[in-house]
């Protein structure tokens, strides 16, 4: 009978603000706890649901499988091994942000509230429920990545002591994102140790588009922090994105200023993206992609090669730019 395997499944524990669950989708996928609130977990029926996920994938039983349809899904071979622990946690339980971006996709759980003083999760806290996913010997604690990205982590009461959990226990590399508005000594300290991968959206070159992005007037406050981090570690664990919003910062000029702030920063990375919203929330083939978008594009790549900066554009965006753009 024919089997099917799910790198993600083997891999990846997600915690949302409304579940625990598989992948990174939040959509389809096993789910570990739903509405998860801090109750007391059942441990042996957690570590069932992957055990019973992959009993379902065979072509007998992907009909019932929470999997079905999912384009991750690949042919299983001799080598898969399903494997007792997770070695990428994805840490997204909070929506709060000292900002408000127009292209936010929390913003419908945030309700748009703007929250200047760092607060605890309004779902629950992630401390305890590291310890005890430690303590179950459910983390790979030598390979694990902890990829923290929920609201912002300047207004999460838990950032700190959450990273300090993972040093405690074990951990390879973080991947954390975060608008750069509050300087974190903490970062600091894995930059120096180059334990993390750090990445923040500016997606622009001045105070006006700034605000005009993220309604909050801290243009400022993010370049100097981001600053200071590139001057620690050279650029190197820093990648600066580039969200491209069609009528505000979607034009040569202030593309041109970006690259070159960039450039006299010292950041080495950048990241070239389509507004996440759009392309889940327009039919791309009834409504084309303003043909300027590969105009732009082309220009970015010209100028990030002569600045000598590694660009990379974002999957989905690489696909639609080359499809609708070029
Ligand atoms: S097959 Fe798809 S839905 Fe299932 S765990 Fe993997 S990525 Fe998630
Ligand atoms: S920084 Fe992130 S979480 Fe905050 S408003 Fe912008 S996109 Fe949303």
């Amino acid at each position: 009978m024919k089997q099917f395997f799910c790198e993600e499944l083997n891999n990846v524990l997600s915690c949302f603000h409304d579940r625990i669950m598989s992948c990174c989708s939040g959509q389809i996928g096993p789910v570990y706890y739903e509405a998860y609130r801090g109750q007391k977990i059942d441990w042996e029926a957690f570590k069932q649901v992957k055990i019973e996920a992959f009993q379902k994938l065979n072509e007998n039983d992907i009909e019932n499988s929470p999997c079905k349809n999912c384009f991750f899904l690949r042919d299983r071979c001799s080598s898969d091994v399903i494997s007792p622990t997770f070695n990428l946690i994805n840490i997204s339980h909070w929506t709060q942000c000292n900002c408000g971006c127009i292209y936010c996709a929390r913003m419908f759980h945030s309700k748009g509230r703007i929250t200047y003083k760092s607060a605890k999760s309004e779902y629950y806290d992630i401390v305890p429920l590291l310890k005890q996913l430690y303590k179950h010997e459910l983390l790979d604690r030598k390979n694990l990545v902890a990829s923290i990205q929920g609201g912002d982590i300047s207004v999460l009461k838990e950032f700190e002591p959450m990273v300090k959990e993972f040093l405690k226990n074990g951990i390879s590399r973080f991947y954390i994102l975060s608008n750069n508005i509050v300087y974190q000594p903490i970062i600091e300290k894995l930059l120096k140790k180059d334990l993390v991968d750090y990445t923040t959206s500016l997606d622009c070159a001045t105070p006006e588009i700034y605000f005009k992005l993220k309604r909050v007037d801290k243009f400022r406050d993010t370049v100097n922090n981001l600053k200071r981090y590139a001057a620690i570690s050279d650029g190197k664990g820093i990648t600066v994105k580039y969200i491209v919003i069609e009528h505000i910062n979607d034009n040569i000029d202030e593309v041109t200023k970006f690259v070159n702030l960039m450039a006299d920063i010292g950041i080495r990375n950048i990241e070239f993206m389509i507004d996440n919203k759009y392309v889940m929330f327009t039919n791309l083939d009834e409504t084309p992609l303003p043909k300027h978008y590969g105009k732009l594009y082309l220009h970015f790549k010209q100028l990030c090669e002569e600045k000598n900066i590694n660009l990379t554009l974002w999957s989905k965006t690489e696909f639609i730019i080359n499809k609708y753009a070029l």
